[in-house]
């Protein structure tokens, strides 16, 4: 006889840790679906009647915290928690797993403005009750995306595979983790955060589920081209070291193709043909110098990592809390 889910196991207490920055255009529309979706899944037995709506109000200079305490009166399973300023998305959402992990069994971190197809969250619950502990949440196509987004974010994966980043394809930060996938990852202490490359380090059995990612319910993105491009040098220089590598690939090559060069000058100085043009060596030195330039920029960046990861600071924040439910 087939087993009813309270009967094979304990039913899992559910977060949504939901990072939000100005958003009061969006919350009022996606926070009553966010809780339609949590008691349907708790009518349906699948979570427990503690589970949570979590927002992380990412040092909003609008009105979203107010919402968030508004909504906390309304109704307590919306909880909130306030960043002392703001910090960016990826520490907006750590500051949410790391709330979250002592209260939960399984928390799935998800976009405010209902982006991330909220129907997904059955799939990866049922999924953590086939015995994953983490479920990365995998976009099932682009369309809603302009080309331009499209074509950067697909040339994006596929650079940092190349360059030995472990990165789920089309996967960004709509996943479920299991409470002790969050105790492991705790451990990690890293200020450079790129926290959808680091959940393939933290390891666990893991597997995906497809969503369809919509238009943004209202409201504009807060992810323009400078801080894209920001996440993926960062996530790049935070996962691998491979560019080093590379530098040090094409330094090789710079100094064989030079030392050919030399053989050549000292053939024609032997030889008596020595017409000297200043053509050539200005190129052979913009093309070293540039090489140069940009080998030390890179490295620079690690360096610059170093430094900052060598200060241990904070990585967030908390200055307030919604009363809490006890
Ligand atoms: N966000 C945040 N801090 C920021 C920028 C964005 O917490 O500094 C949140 C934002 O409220 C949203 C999510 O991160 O819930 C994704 O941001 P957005 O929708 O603007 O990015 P996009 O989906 O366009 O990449
Ligand atoms: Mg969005």
């Amino acid at each position: 006889m087939e087993k009813t889910i309270d009967e094979a196991r304990d039913v899992a207490c559910l977060y949504l840790v939901i990072p939000c920055y100005n958003e009061e255009q969006v919350l009022p529309v996606t926070a009553p679906r966010f809780l339609e979706k949590i008691k349907e899944m708790e009518g349906r037995g699948l979570i427990s009647g503690e589970s949570r709506i979590l927002f992380i109000d990412d040092g909003s200079s609008d009105s979203t915290w107010s919402i968030v305490t508004a909504l906390n009166s309304r109704d307590h399973r919306f909880q909130g928690i306030r960043q002392s300023r703001n910090r960016g998305h990826q520490n907006a959402v750590l500051a949410g797993l790391m709330e979250a992990r002592s209260k939960a069994d399984i928390v799935i971190s998800v976009d405010c403005d209902g982006q991330d197809d909220f129907d997904a969250m059955d799939a990866m619950v049922d999924k953590y009750y086939d015995g994953y502990d983490v479920v990365y949440g995998v976009r099932s196509s682009r369309e809603s995306d302009t080309f331009f987004k499209r074509f950067t974010a697909e040339s994006f994966y596929r650079i940092l595979n190349a360059l030995g980043a472990e990165t789920i394809y089309n996967h960004a930060d709509y996943r479920l983790t299991s409470k002790r996938v969050l105790n492991a990852f705790a451990d990690f202490h890293e200020v450079n955060l790129y926290l959808r490359g680091l959940f393939p380090l933290v390891g666990f059995p893991s597997t995906t589920v497809e969503y369809e990612r919509h238009e943004r319910m209202a409201g504009s993105s807060h992810y323009p081209l400078a801080k894209m491009l920001s996440l993926a040098f960062n996530g790049i220089t935070s996962l691998s070291i491979k560019p080093i590598r590379l530098i040090t690939g094409l330094g090789a090559f710079v100094s064989l193709v030079s030392f050919i060069g030399v053989i050549w000058v000292i053939c024609k100085v032997a030889s008596g043909d020595t017409v000297s043009g200043w053509a050539s060596t200005a190129c052979i030195l913009c093309f070293v110098s540039g090489v140069q330039l940009l080998s030390l920029g890179v490295i620079g960046e690690y360096v610059g990592k170093i430094y900052m990861e060598s200060k241990h600071r904070p990585r967030y924040i908390i200055s307030d809390r919604t009363s809490g439910d006890e």
